[in-house]
Parts: structure tokens; sequence; C-alpha cells
């Protein structure tokens, strides 16, 4: 008898060849450590905001407030009423928002609108997933805390964000991040003595965190930001010196993301693609799945996901990619022949990508 009851199998029916079905992005992936400091070069004050990997969309508001404080301390010795953001991605669009209420006049500069973002692209799970922060525990678990609170408390205003059941063989590492960093957060997992889908006979674990839906998100943050006055200027910076020379606005926050890397000559950022199919929405579908790869159910679609390519830079999706993909979760669901190695790269949510530091006490 199953522990729990069975929940609604997914319908996997995916046809790749249908507009949208395969999307692919690049996640700003940064060895060591994501990137939230401040320097002042050509007179400029430059507070830096990039390198999230594959938890820019949960770490956002977080740093988005780490953005502001450090603003703030700035304007207590400098008499600037106007900021320049650099990036529509969420980094940029809520450090905007969050300037914003400082009464600062925010121009976002951004050679890609919000839509055409790698943010636009993203799954939406709140995980701590594919990101570094050796050193900077103390920083994370602040950030940590004041994002999932955010986001919290933005359900049911519009913004795309809910409470969801996820369900999970093991207590991956980046749920291990969350409970270690921040006990109570959210609850503990519940082990289950069989996940409670048809064909699954394993073992695993329950529990909530949130999903925010991106197109909703961002596009409701664009919305708000317009209305409060923000500016939004298409321009590509060619360089650093480019950047410094022709933003007149003497503070700068760099939220460029990948660009970074070779905005700011970032030796430390590595592109890692990922590839998402895309199946027709399917309302009954009220939990997300996370085991090797990862279904989420979305108000546009249920998206599946999880592959991974270091080092590849490239947002061109592979119908072949794609297929594999919803072949291999199906086959969690016992709807296709399990494969001991599946044909692409799927990050293992047991283990952080490139480094996989302990998490020490704090
Ligand atoms: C397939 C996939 C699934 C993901 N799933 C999740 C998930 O479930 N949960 C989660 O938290 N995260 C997820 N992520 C990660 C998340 O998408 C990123 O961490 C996040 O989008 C980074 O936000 P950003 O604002 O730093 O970068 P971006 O969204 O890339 O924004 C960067 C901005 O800078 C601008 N820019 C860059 N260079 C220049 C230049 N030279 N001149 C002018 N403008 C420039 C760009 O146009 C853009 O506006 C996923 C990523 C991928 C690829």
């Amino acid at each position: 008898m199953p522990a729990t009851p069975t929940l609604v199998t997914p319908d996997f029916t995916f046809d790749p060849d249908t507009p949208g079905a395969c999307i692919a992005g690049v996640r700003p992936y940064r060895n060591s450590s994501y990137r939230l400091d401040a320097e002042t070069i050509a007179g400029k004050f430059v507070v830096h905001n990039y390198g999230h990997g594959g938890a820019g969309i949960t770490l956002s508001w977080g740093c988005a407030a780490k953005v502001r404080d450090i603003v703030a301390r700035h304007l207590t010795v400098a008499n600037d009423k106007a900021v320049a953001v650099l990036g529509a991605g969420v980094m940029g669009m809520t450090a905007a928002s969050q300037l914003t209420d400082l009464g600062l006049k925010v121009t976002i500069y951004s050679d890609r609108s919000p839509a055409e973002t790698t943010s636009f692209k993203a799954g939406g799970q709140w995980a701590v997933s594919v990101v570094e922060f050796q050193g900077k525990e103390a920083e994370l678990k602040g950030i940590i805390k004041t994002a999932f609170t955010t986001f919290e408390e933005s359900i049911g205003k519009g913004f795309g964000v809910s409470r969801q059941p996820n369900y999970t063989a093991t207590r991956s590492h980046n749920l291990e991040i969350v409970l270690q960093l921040v006990p109570g957060l959210i609850p503990p997992p519940v082990p289950l003595p069989r996940m409670p889908f048809e064909g699954h006979a394993r073992a695993g674990f329950e529990y909530q965190t949130l999903l925010i839906e991106p197109p909703i998100f961002l596009s409701k943050l664009e919305a708000d930001l317009r209305a409060r006055g923000v500016t939004f200027v298409r321009k590509k910076f060619a360089s650093r010196s480019d950047v410094l020379n022709s933003v007149a606005q003497k503070m700068i926050i760099n939220c460029t993301g990948l660009g970074a890397m070779m905005l700011w000559s970032d030796t430390k950022m590595v592109p890692i693609k990922g590839q998402l199919a895309m199946l027709p929405a399917q309302p009954d579908l009220q939990y997300l799945y996370g085991q090797d790869g990862y279904l989420f159910p979305r108000a546009d679609h249920v998206v599946i996901g999880g592959t991974f390519e270091v080092g590849v830079n490239d947002e061109i999706p592979n119908r072949s990619v794609c297929q594999d993909l919803v072949r291999h979760i199906k086959s969690q669901f016992g709807q296709a022949p399990i494969k001991p190695v599946p044909d692409i790269h799927i990050h293992h949510p047991d283990h952080a990508p490139i480094v996989n530091p302990p998490i020490p006490e704090v």
C-alpha cells in the first residue's frame, strides 16, 4: 500500500516541433562564489550583483536587498540622486525595485528586453541550486532568508508565486543548504516509504518549496517598475570602459549576468547551458518533482528540465535533447524503460556542479 495517496501522473505527450516546445538558456555560473560587492572606478561607484548560476530567481530579492543596503551606505557620504542599473533580468529588475524604494531615479540599460533574458527562460523552482558561495555562508544566510520571505509574502499578489510540495528520492544538496543555513525557514522534509506516484516504487521525501513562474514574475516586475517611473534603455555595452564612459550616472549596479564575463573580464565566470522541454499546461498537476532532472507545473506549461552542459555558451535548443529529457523523466514515473545512464547530461541534485564545499555551521 502506498504511504500517501497516489498523485496524478503527468501526461508526457510532447511534440518538439511545436513552437516554443524546446528552449535553451545559459546559467551565469561563477566559480568559488557569486559576486556581490562594490568598487570605485574612474569616479563611479559600481556595485556588482552577478554570477548566481542556477539560482538567480531564487536569490534575487535577497541580493537586491543587499544592493540597496550597499547603496544606502554610500549615500551617507555621496549626494547622488540617480542610479544606472545594467541588465533587465531578475537581478537588475529586483535591484531596481529596491533602489526605487530609496527614492532614486533609476534607469535600466540592457541589450535585451526582460522577456529576452535568461531569467525569463528559467524553470522557476525556489532552490539554491548550481551556485557557489565559498566564504560567504553568513551573507548567503541573510540572502536566502530575505529572498524566501519576500517571495512568500508576494503569494496571491500577481507575481506568479505559489507554495508547492516537491517530491524527491534523496535530500538534495540544494535543500540541505537551506535547512542548514536557515533552520526553520522551511519545514523539514517528510520521509516517504514510497513516492506517491503510479509506477514509482522508490522511497523518497516530500518537502515544501515555492514555485516562481518567471514569465509572470518578470512581467509584473517590469510593469511595476515602469509605473514607478523607472526608464528602460536598450543599449549594448562593448567593454568596461564603454560602461564607464557612456553611462552618465555616478552610481552603477552591474547585473549583467553572464555578460559580466566579457564586460568585467571575469575569468571566474563559466557558462552552463540548460535545456527545457515545455509540455502543454496540466492544471491537475499540483506538485513539483525533482530527481535527476525536474518537472514543474506552471500556468503556461509543464516544464521538464535539468540538463547541464558546462562551458557551453549558446542558446540553441536541441530537439533530440529535449525529447531525451522527457523520456528520462517519463521513465522515472514508470512510463518508459529506465536507462541506467541517461542519454543526456543531467544535473544530479545530490551534488553541486564544479565545486561541492561542505556547508559549515554559521
Ligand atoms: C534552463 C534554466 C533553468 C533555470 N531554472 C532556474 C530555477 O528554476 N530557479 C532559479 O532560481 N534559477 C534558475 N535558473 C537560473 C536563472 O535563470 C539565472 O540565475 C538568472 O536568470 C540570472 O539572472 P541575471 O539577471 O543575473 O541574468 P540575465 O537574466 O541573463 O540578465 C542579464 C542582463 O544583462 C544584460 N546584458 C548582459 N551583457 C550586456 C551588455 N554587454 N550590454 C548590455 N546589456 C547586457 C542582458 O541583456 C540582460 O538584460 C535557470 C537557468 C536556466 C538556463
